[in-house]
């Protein structure tokens, strides 16, 4: 899913958190930080938080903990303490990172924080991710065949498209699904297909997709009794699954369905099994 970039500047937040420090024991150490803190932020703008561009900055390495303490007490009333206040106060009703329904309640950082900590306080660093995937992303960023793992919400903006289509394969009364890219280039598609492995997205999805089978098939049965029109409710419930994202598990599940001929012709004609 592809998210609009959050209203707090990454630029801005450095300054800020640099001018609060002021007045305490860190004082000196953040002047000198400002400059390449900065930098940094900028390069990781530029890049769209690719770390296959960007690296960890080993002058801050040993200062870890400082970055990571102010990211765990945001205090309200600093800087970075209202913007992560007003990351965390979002409206979204699934995760942006894998497509499943539920309010995301953790924030993810896209470059880990354990390896960048000078990106802990970065607005385009955070996002809102369900616990599914934070559990499985956890500091993993890349590998030397495959610089980037993930799709970046704010950056990657081909993700606002449909970047995935469902194959629903025979027997129509057990199916098997595929999950693959579609409408992407070779590059993003690799993207994607590391994305999906690495949060698990795979094994999640079957499950889901098993479960939605059976309700459809008893939703059709319903549907046939009542003499409804199948294919119109079909793309009705298909429609309304595209908002906020058609890469939604819903909506692909249902637009699986109405690309799938054969599939339509079982619903609408065939004998529905009799387990439901
Ligand atoms: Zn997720």
């Amino acid at each position: 899913m592809c998210l609009p970039l959050p209203g707090d500047c990454s630029l801005d937040l450095v300054d800020q958190v640099v001018d609060e420090r002021q007045n305490g024991r860190h004082a000196a150490r953040f002047r000198g930080w400002k400059a390449g803190w900065r930098a940094r932020v900028q390069e990781y703008l530029d890049h769209g938080g690719s770390p296959e561009h960007i690296h960890p900055w080993a002058a801050v390495a040993d200062y870890a903990a400082t970055f990571h303490n102010l990211y765990n007490s945001s205090k309200p009333d600093t800087a970075h303490g209202d913007m992560l206040r007003r990351l965390r106060d979002h409206e979204l009703r699934l995760c942006p990172a894998c497509g499943e329904l539920g309010r995301p309640n953790t924030l993810d950082h896209y470059l880990p924080k354990a390896a960048y900590p000078h990106f802990s306080l970065t607005p385009a660093n955070l996002f809102p991710m369900c616990d599914a995937c934070q559990g499985e992303k956890l500091v993993k960023t890349g590998s030397p065949a495959e610089p980037r793992f993930f799709l970046h919400p704010y950056f990657d903006a081909f993700a606002a498209d449909q970047i995935l289509k469902l194959t629903i394969i025979p027997p129509f009364n057990a199916p098997t699904f595929v999950l693959e890219p579609q409408g992407v280039t070779e590059a993003q598609a690799a993207v994607i297909t590391a994305h999906l492995r690495e949060l698990d997205i795979s094994g999640r999805y079957v499950k889901f997709f098993k479960d939605e089978h059976r309700r459809l098939l008893r939703n059709v049965s319903r549907m046939r009794d009542k003499e409804q029109d199948v294919l119109a409710t079909l793309e009705s419930w298909a429609f309304d699954a595209a908002d906020p994202t058609p890469n939604s598990w819903q909506h692909l599940f249902y637009d699986g369905v109405l690309v799938n001929p054969d599939f339509l012709e079982y619903l609408t004609e065939g004998d529905l099994p009799s387990y439901l």
